[in-house]
């Protein structure tokens, strides 16, 4: 046993092990190198992290575990890997082990070498790209095409925001930007990430019809694992010159990684909501810089972040370390629909959906055209409540009501699962009336149901309102049979969640609808409005998509919006498709406030029994970064319970922590963790189930 190895395995979480485990080995094992390794009673996957240090001179050391076998027959993962996955640890205060080990396919933990081998040989080498079914070039760019793609090829490298209307042709320039870099380079490979599963597929079909079938893997968490090993060793081996996927796909094994595009860049799934909170698409623009390889984030609602981070020169600042590109444009697809506010303050009480809406939508049926009415709220009704003596449905497990389901007749709590049968009477007071109150998808599709009954389509056919949203797709391939009957044309309004704003190409839906989206514009969450104005913009690209289409119905596209506050400077942008007055007004009073971007900022999260104890340990934790280094550039909110406090009966706080820098944060949050670790075990510690850190938080 010459040498000892440090080995990163996932140790559980917060055990304090340290981020390495130091082996002994008859080998000197290259970094990267994957191993099994003994801890506990266990033997496990491992990845040999530091350079092989001889034991020759050194004292014996007993407590040094052997190493097993080493899974030799694949490449040792590559230093740009391992400094992504080291960066990413140290970044989200995480351990390597735990992010080097969940970037690995499941499968590799449980395949011997002699397995992995024969996995292996069944792959081939890396082949020329066929540029097959279309041809190389199929479409002649547009000019604001060209000038982009001409702008990211100029350079080396570097992060360019593509802000690009819905149809400016955003995808279009990816895939050249990919063609051109695969027929330069034949070691070159290209990553390509999208926010949502359901858009995987659409993109898949694309790239390989464009660059064939072997040239393109996927890379998401609705593959099995046989699936996601054999996409993760061709993306390893280079076989795969182009890997898609969802956030997962950007701890990828590309040893030719010269080009990644993170495809509507601001949406909040690129960061991961659990364990390590990473951001996909920060990481993204890290790992482009650390391996030179070009970063196009693309949206037509950019972060923010990434706006003000593109930001042109001007007077003493020198600008944003981003190049802003723009296709204002819409490509084929008619002008970006008419706006239109209905003042809810003017419609008699009670009023779902409006006079002008209903006769809007109903014509629209009349012409066989479709509709999109959006409600971001799913189930029938969020509360059931009882009018006598005030009884409502809560959850007893959390501080949230449980939300009404008609079609099974059951209480559900959106956040712990806790599902009930509806009663038959009030359960305080035995009134037989309770009510639902509000409103959620399914009762909305029942609404409209009813307001459309006397409605006929062209045929003399009665009208088919179909509703998608979590509810309706949860078994496997219904949702993919839901949208193949939207674009077959068997639906023709279209009722759900913001599950059908992103991304389908709808080509005759005419008209979409947003009936109550009011809720976000006082959230106290600060990032509210930006995430409704995004989500807004997304839904309104659904309509007039095919302008061909709507010169041969003569119709026009319209997105209605319905709202108590049709003055709202939200509103204004939205009706002119202005997403930089937007940005402009939002970042102003960000500035103002000290507020991302620019500032930096995060939560220091603890669940226990109580919110007392979770709250003790908050504080305790403040009081002992107190005395660290830096302390005083990084400011200390007081420990809140979070907006949801209870959830399955564990009480829940955070403390936000904030700095201008985020250098200082980073190294606040470095000398930290080691304390809260040992706070764990002290009286404040006791009753706390479990804490977290979450960097660059979304909400908060
Ligand atoms: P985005 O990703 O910005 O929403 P897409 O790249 O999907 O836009 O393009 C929208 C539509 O326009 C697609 O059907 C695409 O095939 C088509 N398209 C894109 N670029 C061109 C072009 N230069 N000429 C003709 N059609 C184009
Ligand atoms: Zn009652
Ligand atoms: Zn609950």
């Amino acid at each position: 046993m010459a040498w000892r190895l440090d080995i990163a395995v996932q140790t559980p979480a917060h055990a304090a092990l340290g981020d390495l485990l130091s082996y002994a080995s008859p080998a000197a094992l290259v970094p990267g190198t994957l191993v099994r390794v003994p801890l506990g009673r266990r033997e496990v996957l491992g990845v040999v992290w530091n350079p092989p240090v001889s034991l020759e001179n050194a004292e014996p050391d007993m407590a040094l575990k052997p190493v097993g076998a080493a899974l030799d027959a694949l490449a040792p993962l590559g230093e740009a890997w391992r400094d992504l996955v080291a960066f990413a640890a140290r970044y989200y205060q995480r351990s390597i082990g735990e992010i080097a080990l969940a970037a690995l396919p499941p499968q590799l933990r449980d395949l011997s070498g002699t397995q992995l081998a024969r996995r292996l040989r069944r792959k081939t080498a890396a082949g020329p790209v066929a540029e097959t079914a279309e041809a190389a070039h199929p479409v002649a760019l547009s000019a604001e095409q060209t000038a982009a793609l001409a702008r990211i090829e100029a350079g080396e490298a570097g992060t360019f925001l593509l802000v690009g209307s819905t149809g400016s042709g955003k995808t279009e320039v990816y895939l050249r930007c990919v063609a051109d870099l695969l027929a330069a380079d034949p070691g070159a490979q290209a990553l390509v990430m999208v926010p949502e599963i359901n858009l995987t597929p659409q993109l898949e079909a694309r790239f390989k019809a464009r660059f064939g079938d072997d040239a393109v893997v996927s890379l998401h968490s609705g593959m099995t694992n046989p699936q996601r090993l054999a996409s993760w060793l061709a993306a390893h081996s280079g076989a795969a010159r182009i890997v898609l996927g969802t956030r997962m796909a950007v701890f990828a094994s590309m040893p030719g990684l010269k080009l990644v595009v993170v495809d509507e860049e601001h949406d909040p799934s690129y960061k991961q909501q659990e364990g390590a909170r990473y951001s996909a698409r920060d990481l993204a623009v890290w790992r482009g810089q650390r391996e030179g390889a070009k970063v196009i984030l693309g949206s037509a609602t950019p972060s923010l972040e990434s706006w003000h981070q593109s930001r042109p020169a001007e007077g003493e600042d020198p600008g944003g370390r981003y190049v802003r590109l723009a296709m204002p444009s819409r490509i084929g697809a008619g002008e970006l629909p008419t706006v239109r506010l209905v003042d809810m303050n003017l419609q008699p009480p009670k009023t779902v959906i409006s006079a002008a809406l209903l006769d809007a939508i109903g014509q629209r049926i009349a012409r066989g055209e479709q509709s999109m009415v959006f409600l971001n709220r799913r189930g029938y009704a969020p509360v059931l409540a009882c009018a006598d003596c005030g009884w409502k449905s809560e959850c007893p497990h959390c501080s949230a009501y449980r939300v009404f389901h008609k079609i099974d007749r059951t209480l559900r709590c959106h956040h712990c699962g806790f599902t009930e049968r509806v009663p038959r009477a009030c359960p305080s007071c035995g009134n037989p009336d309770i009510a639902p109150v509000g409103r959620g998808t399914e009762r909305l599709e029942e609404h409209l149901a009813e307001l459309f009954a006397a409605v006929t389509r062209p045929d003399g056919s009665a009208v088919r309102i179909a509703r998608i949203d979590a509810d309706s797709t949860k078994k496997q391939g219904a949702l993919e049979s839901q949208l193949a009957a939207v674009h077959s044309g068997e639906v023709d309004v279209l009722v759900g969640t913001q599950m059908i704003a992103k991304g389908h190409d709808f080509r005759r839906i005419t008209l979409v609808a947003a009936v109550n989206p009011d809720g976000a514009l006082f959230s106290s969450d600060f990032r509210a409005p930006e995430r409704l104005f995004s989500l807004l913009m997304q839904s309104a690209g659904r309509a007039g998509r095919d302008a061909a289409y709507l010169a041969a119905q003569g119709a026009t596209a319209e997105m209605w919006i319905q709202t108590h506050h049709a003055q709202h400077p939200l509103f204004s942008a939205l009706r002119r498709h202005d997403y930089t007055a937007f940005a402009r007004q939002q970042l102003e009073e960000r500035a103002a406030a000290g507020m991302p971007p620019f500032a930096f900022q995060a939560l220091l999260r603890a669940d226990a029994r109580t919110q007392e104890a979770a709250q003790a340990f908050l504080n305790a934790a403040s009081a002992a970064a107190e005395a660290l280094e830096g302390a005083d550039r990084v400011v200390r909110y007081p420990a809140v319970p979070l907006a949801i406090q209870r959830v399955a009966n564990v009480e829940r706080a955070q403390m936000l922590i904030e700095s201008p820098s985020r250098a200082a944060l980073q190294r606040l949050l470095a000398q930290w963790q080691p304390l809260l670790h040992a706070l764990r075990r002290t009286p404040e510690g006791k009753g706390v189930i479990r804490w977290l850190v979450d960097v660059d938080p979304h909400s908060i």
